[in-house]
């Protein structure tokens, strides 16, 4: 019997009949509480485990969902089904307009911007003459269903249950899909997931639209729950409590958001009973212990509670069920021997430094280039200026017949070149399997709804028998269910080529793919890399190994300074006296 197979539906019934067994009214409110936190840090999850965007701004989310249902309840008698859809509008809203601004700029702008964002939501609440200001609006109708008064305890228990376990649901089943590894795919940087043709931003704005989403549902409960709001529950520092709860709990794990809010709501009452009689005064003391606890768990369980409960549970295993899956689309391939790609004097200058000056060469399809020079040549700059990643000075880039200069990373990935990393790029703690399905990304479509619905289950199979197919190509089929941060440098650089060969491309580029690699490894790369010349792949390899291409290579370009030092055949390249001196002076 699989324990994760029947964990949640035990747990799930449980939550929906508790209510009925002789349990302490204390203990159903308790329960309450926790569902309703657990909905606001199972955003967090996402938002800040999965996606690395911090935000301390939840509270004034669910302040939205609140006070939505209770304003438009008691002023207008409006029924509280349609005051959720206008709060959730609200919110997405609130969240669209924040995360436009914010997302798009660096690191800290969105834990600083929600930290504004709850400050000014909570003191419009305090002020507005409408929502009752500090005292806030009484008279909350409870909640109906199916004609039955769900009341204030027990009998909202199992709708609030209802809504967090299958919002837990949705989240796992969301970062089990497409739309999920390109959400987790966020924190290791842009750069990897951009080339994989992913909209970053895109992305970051789904999960923080979802996160507030979320907090808005579990403010409309919370108003039915409470039957009145004051602005209390929804200020900056129950922002940070959520944040506190997320990462106590595992800020990585949908069920750490739960066991986090559970320790935290039940130490809080705890506490407030507590420590009152130990000091002697009373106060918000809770708040200083919360900071200590917080401390002590970030040094000695940075992943929180639930690594400990995790370790417990089996692994979970991905079941080989796509046998005989469609394939999935391709694009046309270029003839052999048509000009594939035209680099054309590109330029780059960084402030007085020229570290690409006028290079010029051509790929055709079917060819292996090999882009050689010492340390500091521009290699990668001429790289990234082709794959889009760094915008050019000057010059142009022709792909398949049109200019790519100019384009986004992700437009390029969208024609066809896919490429590698000079320090590989990828997501540690997803499988090899997961991780070169990233690459199928623009050969698929599933959005973030039909995930969390499980409507992508086919197009899921295609992906991973594709996937399978990339890595059988390379002879990494028996590791495809190895987490990736556990391979060593070599097969990482392989599970790279995987990754860039599902994408289906046009031109591969390769950046230093030798780089750190034992002998041994070097001549699995090197083999790999010779079938897929036979395979009629073509191929820009950037290398700074120079006996590593000589065998593998049609042409090489060589650099040094940035400049364009001379072009040939490996042969000619080899008995190139400038192209020694290069090497030999650089090198000594
Ligand atoms: P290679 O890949 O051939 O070793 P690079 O293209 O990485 O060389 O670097 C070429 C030159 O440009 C080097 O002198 C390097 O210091 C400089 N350089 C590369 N990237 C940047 C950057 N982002 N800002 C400033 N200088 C850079
Ligand atoms: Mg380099």
């Amino acid at each position: 019997m699989n324990l994760r197979r029947w964990a949640f539906p035990a747990f799930a019934l449980f939550m929906m009949v508790l209510p009925a067994l002789p349990v302490p009214d204390f203990w159903i409110t308790q329960s309450n509480y926790i569902g309703l936190y657990a909905m606001v840090s199972l955003g967090l999850v996402l938002l800040t485990g999965v996606g690395g965007l911090t935000s301390f701004g939840q509270a004034a989310f669910v302040g939205i969902g609140a006070y939505t249902a209770a304003y438009l309840a008691t002023t207008m008698g409006m029924s509280p089904w349609l005051t959720l859809f206008i709060g959730l509008g609200l919110a997405v809203l609130a969240a669209l307009v924040v995360g436009a601004i914010t997302l798009r700029m660096s690191g800290h702008y969105l834990p600083l911007a929600t930290i504004a964002w709850g400050l000014v939501l909570y003191y419009t609440m305090g002020n507005l003459e409408a929502l009752g200001k500090y005292d806030g609006l009484l008279g909350i109708p409870s909640l109906k269903a199916f004609g039955v008064e769900l009341g204030t305890g027990r009998g909202l228990h199992p709708l609030i249950w209802a809504a967090a376990l299958l919002a837990a649901l949705a989240v796992t089943h969301l970062l089990d899909s497409r739309p999920g590894r390109a959400i987790r795919s966020l924190k290791s940087g842009s750069m990897m997931a951009e080339a994989m043709g992913i909209s970053t931003f895109r992305y970051k704005l789904t999960i923080f639209v979802i996160a507030a989403v979320l907090a808005a549902v579990s403010g409309w409960l919370f108003a039915h729950f409470q039957r009145t709001v004051n602005p209390t529950p929804f200020s900056l520092s129950k922002g940070i409590e959520y944040l506190f709860m997320a990462v106590l709990g595992g800020v990585g794990h949908v069920w750490g958001a739960f066991l986090g809010s559970a320790v935290v709501r039940v130490i809080e009452d705890q506490l407030q009973v507590l420590l009152p009689k130990l000091i002697g005064t009373s106060g918000n003391f809770e708040v200083i212990v919360f900071g200590i606890v917080l401390i002590v768990v970030l040094k000695y369980a940075p992943d929180g509670l639930w690594t400990f409960v995790g370790r417990w549970l089996p692994a979970p295993k991905r079941e080989r069920n796509w046998e005989g899956a469609a394939a999935l689309p391709a694009r046309d391939k270029p003839a052999r021997g048509e000009l594939l790609l035209e680099v054309d004097k590109v330029r780059k200058e960084f402030g007085g430094l020229v570290a690409v000056n006028d290079v010029s060469f051509q790929i055709r399809a079917g060819d292996i280039v090999g882009l050689i020079g010492p340390n500091g040549a521009g290699k990668s700059t001429t790289f990234n200026l082709i794959t889009g990643v760094l915008p050019l000075t000057r010059g142009g880039v022709n792909f398949r017949g049109s200019p790519v200069a100019g384009l986004a990373s992700r437009e390029i990935a969208r024609r066809g070149m896919s490429r590698t990393f000079q320090h590989v790029k990828m997501i540690p703690d997803m499988t090899v399997l997961e991780n070169v399905a990233l690459g199928g990304y623009l050969r698929s479509k599933a959005n973030s709804v039909q995930a969390m619905l499980r409507l992508d289950r086919e197009e899921e199979k295609r992906l991973f028998a594709e996937a399978e197919r990339q890595l059988a190509r390379i002879g990494m089929v028996h590791q495809m269910h190895e987490l990736a941060g556990n391979l060593a440098l070599g097969p990482q650089r392989l599970m790279e080529i995987a990754r860039a060969l599902c994408t289906d491309p046009a031109l591969l580029l390769l950046d230093e793919p030798a780089a750190g690699l034992r002998h041994k490894e070097k001549q699995a790369l090197g083999e790999v890399l010779r079938q897929l010349k036979s395979e009629g792949m073509s191929i820009l390899l950037v290398e700074h190994d120079m006996e590593f291409v000589m065998g593998l290579t049609d042409r090489i370009v060589v650099m040094e300074f940035g400049t364009r030092l001379m072009e040939g055949t490996p042969t000619e390249v080899q008995e190139s006296p400038a192209v020694r001196a290069a090497y030999l002076g650089t090198e000594h």
